[in-house]
Parts: structure tokens; C-alpha cells; sequence
């Protein structure tokens, strides 16, 4: 029997497993998917959860439930790769062995790495969303916040999901405006680029959105330290930003097995060949999903599109078969504006985002980087792709590779 390992079965490790379970002879693979935990996260219903959309029972389900027949499932604690002896061990002394290993242990909040953060502040005035208990608990903190100012701040690049920081303060002035207490709320964005987003067409469009909310931008904010005593944000060029209710997303970063098994860049990530996901070192790893380091969005949507290049490959390489699909880094995020709307962005390694319908030249039904109600019910309908299409590893209609169809250089507009 062949053996692939599969290092966490969360969007990435999920699809991988089920649509290799279809693809590969079951008599001549052994399957196994490992993760610390039988709970599977939506996480992007974590933006919903502190405005009362979505309830916590919502976003999680048992694990299992999404892994097809055949595929077998081992809890524990990943402590370290052996990419020589081709094995890995898990906390307690368990050691499984691989013939192909993918590694899909995504990226996580690490509140630990900037000083002060955890300290006595933590979950009292300083919250994140991207942790399940954070983003309940912050709920609970907008519910009682009485106004003053609510600083959104991002530590820096790479996240995963990087227009969650702004569709949350899109939808914090919403929330306020709708409670009647939007002029006791001072918003401010702090982002350590230099405008809204990190490609330039897009950043002009959600700058200019930030703007008309009155919600102020404080643009190359670095930050060294938080003070929780004074309640101030310290960036490293000394600048110092007051808050009353803090909403961070901590430094993001790759599992620490990772950087114990000499797999990683200083972030954690595998670094790999951007177009099939193997890695540069050792041509039996492959990483998919956020746990890799190629250069476009971390993504549940790059998650997706990457599988299905990545399944078609693996099938061909384990064939003895050249692999010849290549990844062109498509992402494709719904960006809620509040108000029942929401953007589209779709963009990949060379083409950002442009403004334009999405899927089908002139009929859309979505809008490339304008709000409409369409994209919101979209994005609001993804919960049930996700539980339903996505994570069962079936085909959805839409293409691996970005395509120009519907889309328009703004300069060439009206
Ligand atoms: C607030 C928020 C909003 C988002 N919104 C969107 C959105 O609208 N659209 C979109 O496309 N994407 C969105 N995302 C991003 C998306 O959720 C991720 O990019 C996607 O889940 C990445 O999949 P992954 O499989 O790489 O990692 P994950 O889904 O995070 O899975 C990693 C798995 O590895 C396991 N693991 C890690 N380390 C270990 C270890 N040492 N031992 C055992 N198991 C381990 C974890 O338990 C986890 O199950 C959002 C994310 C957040 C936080």
C-alpha cells in the first residue's frame, strides 16, 4: 500500500482528502488526514459572529462528518516532520509514516508575538475575530461598548483573508449607525500598508469607501508594542494611537511544527514552486492552503482553486506522468460594505483586481468591485457552499485559473 498523509483537514486538507478519495485506487492508498481536533471552523462566519449574523453553533461542525468513507482520521497534536526517515510524529509518541506527505495546516493569530498584547487588556478591550472564542467574546464587547474610539488594526502581512480587517470596520459603522450611536464612535483603520489594500485599483476603491464612512486611516502603522495600561497602540517610529475598544488581527503565522521540522520560512510557511504546491526541498511534500508561501491571498477560495490543480497533478505524478496544470494564483473574495451589500474581488498572480461582472461578461450576476445587494446574498450563501460543495470535494462550475472574461481596465471605463 502507498501511504499519504494529509497534515490538517481543514479547507484545504478536506477537499485534498475527499477529492483523492474519488481519484485514487482505494486498494493501492491508504489515506489518513490528521488534526489536533474533531471540530471543523467555518472561519469566515468569524466576521459575522460579533454583529449578531450569524450564531457561534453556526460556524462549527464535527470533522468527521466531512471526510468520505475510506479516509482515515488520527487526532493529535503534530510535533514534528522527518522529511529524511519520510515520517511524522505526534504529540505522545505516535509516528506515521508517508510515502507523499501534503501539509494543510493553514495559519493561525499569534496575539503571543506582540508585547503587550495578552496582557491584563485581553478580551476586555482588546479583542480579536479570528479566533472562534475571540470573535464571540468580542461580540458580547460591541454589544456593551457605550462609544469612544474603536481602533481596527492589522499587525502586518501576510493574513489570511486580508479584506477581513475592512469588511469588519464596514460593518462595525453600520452596526453603530443602525444603533443610533454612530456619532459617539470614532472608527479608525490602523494598517501597516500604505492605503486600504495591498493592490493599487482596489486600494483606491475601498480607500475612497473607508472615506465617505468618515472612518479615519492611519496608513504604515507598524506596531512594536500595545500599552494596556495606558490603552495605546506604539508603532516602531514612535507613534502612539489612543483606543477605547481595540480589534486586532494579531501577526499571522504557520505552525510551529513547521519551523521545529527545518520546513519553513521565518513566518512558518513551506516554501514551494508557486505554480504545483511541491516543495523546493523535498520532492515528496506538497503544501496547499494557507500553510504555504506562494504569493497571492490566503484564501479559502486559493485553497479551492489550488486543490483542484494540485488533485489533477498529484493523479498524473503518482502515474509517472509529468505534471502539467500550473496554478496562476487565482483568489476570489466577496468584501461585505455593510448595509446588506458587499464587493467582489478577483484577481491572481499578475492581473489585480479590476472592476467588471463576475461569472459572465454583461450579465455578472455579480459585480466586480462594486457594491450591490447580490454579492452580500452571495457571500451570505457561501456558508452553505462551503458545508455542502466545498468541503465534500465536488466540482463547483466556476474555473480553477482566473478568467478575463468580464472584466474591464477602469481607464477604459464609460
Ligand atoms: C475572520 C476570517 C474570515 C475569512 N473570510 C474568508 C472569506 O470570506 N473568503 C475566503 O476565501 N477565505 C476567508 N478566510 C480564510 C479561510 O478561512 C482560510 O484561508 C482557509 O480556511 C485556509 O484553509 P487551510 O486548509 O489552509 O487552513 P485551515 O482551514 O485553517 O486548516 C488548518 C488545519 O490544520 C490544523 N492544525 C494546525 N496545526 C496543527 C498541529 N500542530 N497539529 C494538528 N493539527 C494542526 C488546524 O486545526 C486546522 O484544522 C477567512 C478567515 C478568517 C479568519
Amino acid at each position: 500500500m502507498k501511504r499519504l498523509v494529509i497534515l490538517g483537514a481543514g479547507t484545504a486538507g478536506t477537499m485534498v482528502a475527499n477529492k483523492l478519495r474519488r481519484r485514487l485506487p482505494m486498494d493501492e492508498w491508504q489515506l489518513t488526514v490528521v488534526d489536533r481536533d474533531d471540530i471543523h471552523l467555518y472561519q469566515p462566519g468569524l466576521l459575522f459572529i460579533p454583529f449578531g449574523t450569524y450564531r457561534p453553533d453556526e460556524v462549527r461542525k464535527p470533522r468527521r462528518r466531512f471526510l468520505r468513507d475510506g479516509i482515515r482520521l488520527e487526532l493529535g497534536e503534530i510535533d514534528r516532520i522527518d522529511p529524511v526517515r519520510q515520517t511524522v510524529a505526534l504529540d505522545g509518541g505516535r509516528v506515521i509514516g508517508y510515502d507523499y506527505l501534503v501539509v494543510a495546516t493553514g495559519t493561525s493569530p499569534r496575539p503571543d508575538q506582540t508585547p503587550g498584547m495578552l496582557g491584563p487588556e485581553w478580551r476586555k478591550s482588546i479583542f480579536d475575530f479570528y479566533s472562534y472564542e475571540g470573535s464571540v467574546a468580542l461580540a458580547g464587547a460591541l454589544r456593551d461598548f457605550r462609544g469612544g474610539r474603536l481602533v481596527v488594526h492589522i499587525v502586518d502581512q501576510p493574513i489570511k483573508c486580508p479584506v477581513a480587517p475592512l469588511e469588519f470596520t464596514f460593518l462595525a459603522e453600520s452596526y453603530f449607525r443602525q444603533r443610533g450611536m454612530r456619532d459617539q464612535v470614532e472608527l479608525v483603520y490602523a494598517t501597516p500598508l500604505s492605503g486600504a489594500f495591498t493592490k493599487p485599483i482596489a486600494s483606491a476603491q475601498l480607500g475612497g469607501m473607508l472615506d465617505e464612512r468618515k472612518i479615519t486611516v492611519e496608513p504604515d502603522f507598524l506596531v512594536e508594542r500595545i500599552d494596556s495600561e495606558r490603552k495605546v497602540l506604539v508603532s516602531y517610529d514612535e507613534r502612539e494611537l489612543g483606543f477605547d475598544l481595540l480589534v486586532t488581527v494579531p501577526l499571522n503565522m504557520g505552525a510551529d511544527f513547521i519551523a521545529r521540522s527545518g520546513l519553513g520560512d521565518e513566518l512558518n510557511y513551506v516554501p514551494v514552486d508557486k505554480q504545483t504546491f511541491r516543495s523546493k526541498e523535498h520532492p515528496a511534500i506538497f503544501a496547499i492552503g494557507d500553510a504555504n508561501d506562494i504569493p497571492t491571498s490566503k484564501a479559502g477560495s486559493v485553497a479551492h482553486f489550488s486543490t483542484e490543480i494540485f488533485v489533477d497533478n498529484f493523479c498524473d505524478l503518482v502515474e509517472g506522468r509529468p505534471m502539467t496544470r500550473a496554478f496562476d494564483g487565482h483568489a476570489n473574495c466577496f468584501v461585505e460594505s455593510g448595509d446588506g451589500k458587499a464587493l467582489l474581488i478577483d484577481f491572481n498572480y499578475d492581473t489585480e483586481p479590476l472592476p467588471g461582472e463576475f461569472p459572465i461578461a454583461k450579465l455578472g450576476p455579480l459585480s466586480l468591485l462594486r457594491e450591490n445587494a447580490r454579492n452580500h446574498w452571495g457571500k451570505l450563501a457561501f456558508r452553505w457552499i462551503y458545508w455542502h460543495l466545498l468541503l465534500p470535494g465536488r466540482r463547483l462550475p466556476l474555473p480553477a485559473r482566473m478568467s478575463m472574461a468580464g472584466k474591464h481596465q477602469p481607464d477604459k471605463e464609460n
